[in-house]
């Protein structure tokens, strides 16, 4: 006989495990989520653990406003130290041409709620020791950004998920789901079919085979994304440094280990394997932006797949002519930092129907609407 669940969330990485959960403290208690590999094997696993307001839309910076006062509350609601630590993104700004550009994004997102501020050569120079002053006329700043430990996060979810009575199936991956005739789906996995009142599809790169089963077409291509990391240093920097001349993006974690990346033209597959062109670009990138790094040892270096769209933003909420098959995917190299917020609104949904408004402008429509939510600026020069 076909097992019914009230929602089939495909997918075990950070949006598919948020979406469970809220589910499940919601009160919804037949829910099941299938992952093809491991819990969190996907990016969830792969990335900085970087967490920013700093955005330059004024839809995404809402919506991350929401998702860090999310994180600030979830450790003490998981019962689970996720490593949560707010000591800002610094945007180092290193052309006069630039500073214009950096006060209407400042402009923008204290706009819309992030108190960004602009800080001073000196200032930025106690913030990032050793950073290359050469042509460093300030930067952008926001305190209550931050960074958290990914693999803390996806195992205090793993325990929330199990106390709250949801089941995870690894190693099962969903074939196929097909519409049946009542409005529920049938969700074909490799050791069983299902019926579901919901399907949540949050399988990253993978969404659009997914989707096109039911007819759905995702505009999400799967691009890689390397990280390096060296060994751990003395614990100087606190925030999470960007630079847009030099395309990087780089933190201390609380280990001391420098772990940062640099923009580079990467092939659009699912190649997960780490390359040492991106290795030797990066090691001449960062030596430029904090000269300190010459003589620091690398110790480790990995990929992951991105999901890009064309405006590097996520698909969130119901298909358009299938209300309850939902989409939490193409999150663009920034989808670990909106989490919360996307779990919190696809589990509203589910339970009453309604779109919440900070996530209505993610939703598939706006491709063929022509609602773009571009981050022009940050996309074109490497940073997502
Ligand atoms: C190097 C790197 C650095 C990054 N840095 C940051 C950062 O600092 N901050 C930030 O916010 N974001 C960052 N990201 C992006 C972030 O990791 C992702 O946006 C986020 O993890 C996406 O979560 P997800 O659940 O959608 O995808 P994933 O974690 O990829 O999960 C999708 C899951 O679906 C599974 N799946 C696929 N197809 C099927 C199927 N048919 N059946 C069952 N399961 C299936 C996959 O195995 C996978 O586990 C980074 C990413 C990378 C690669």
């Amino acid at each position: 006989m076909t097992e019914h669940l009230d929602v089939a969330v495909i997918g075990a990485g950070i949006y598919g495990l948020m979406t469970a959960y809220r589910l499940l403290s919601g009160g919804v208690s037949n829910v099941a989520v299938f992952e093809m590999n491991v819990i969190g094997s996907g990016q969830s696993s792969r990335n900085a653990g970087g967490i920013r307001a700093q955005f330059a839309n004024p839809h995404t910076i809402r919506f991350m406003v929401e998702a860090e006062s999310e994180w600030r509350k979830l450790s003490r609601e998981l019962g689970y130290n996720i490593l949560f630590t707010q000591d800002g993104y610094l945007f180092s700004c290193f052309a006069d041409e630039d500073i214009e550009l950096y006060r209407l994004h400042r402009k923008l997102q204290n706009e819309n709620g992030v108190r960004s501020v602009w800080l001073e050569p000196d200032a930025v120079g106690e913030l990032v020791p050793g950073i290359n002053r050469e042509n460093l006329v300030g930067g952008n700043f926001h305190h209550l950004d931050g960074i958290l430990h990914h693999d803390a996060v996806i195992s205090g979810l793993i325990f929330a998920i199990k106390r709250g009575g949801g089941r995870i199936f690894e190693h099962t991956p969903v074939k196929r789901v097909e519409t049946a005739k009542d409005g529920t789906a049938l969700v074909h996995t490799s050791a069983s079919t299902y019926s579901a009142d919901y399907v949540v599809n949050a399988t990253a790169a993978y969404a659009p085979a997914i989707a096109a089963g039911v007819g759905v077409s995702l505009p999400i291509k799967p691009v890689r994304r390397e990280l390096v990391v060296t060994e751990p240093l003395q614990h100087f920097m606190k925030p999470m440094l960007v630079s847009l001349k030099y395309g990087i993006t780089i933190h201390q974690s609380l280990r001391g280990e420098f772990i940062g990346h640099t923009s580079m033209g990467e092939p659009q597959n699912f190649d997960n394997t780490a390359s040492l062109g991106f290795m030797v670009k990066y090691a001449r990138d960062i030596i430029r932006l904090l000269p300190f790094m010459r003589n620091v040892r690398i110790v480790r270096q990995w990929a992951g797949t991105y999901d890009m769209t064309p405006d590097n933003s996520p698909v969130l909420g119901p298909s358009p002519s299938l209300p309850r098959f939902i989409n939490a995917a193409g999150s663009s190299g920034h989808g670990f930092m909106m989490a919360p917020a996307v779990g919190k609104f696809i589990a509203e949904y589910i339970t009453t129907g309604r779109i919440n408004e900070l996530m209505k402008p993610f939703a598939l429509e706006r491709f063929e609407k022509g609602e773009l939510l571009t981050e022009l600026v940050l996309s074109n020069r490497g940073v997502l």
